[in-house]
């Protein structure tokens, strides 16, 4: 089912290490996904978090 991932061409994401994540190129396979913040008043991106993430498993850790 992995290798059923499609890219979403409206979402680029570097974070590798979520299980959405097409890695080779850069975006999320999602069709839709959450954002929030850790922060109570953000300010810099560093604020935000992508609230759709899923640890990614497997041998690779
Ligand atoms: S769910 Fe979020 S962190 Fe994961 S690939 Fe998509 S945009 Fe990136």
């Amino acid at each position: 089912m992995e290798n059923m991932k499609k890219k979403n061409d409206h979402i680029k994401c570097t974070v590798s290490q979520c299980q959405h994540n097409m890695v080779t190129e850069n975006y999320c396979s999602l069709g839709c996904i959450t954002v929030g913040t850790h922060e109570a008043n953000p300010t810099v991106p560093e604020c935000t978090d992508c609230n759709s993430f899923v640890k990614r498993t497997g041998c690779s850790g």
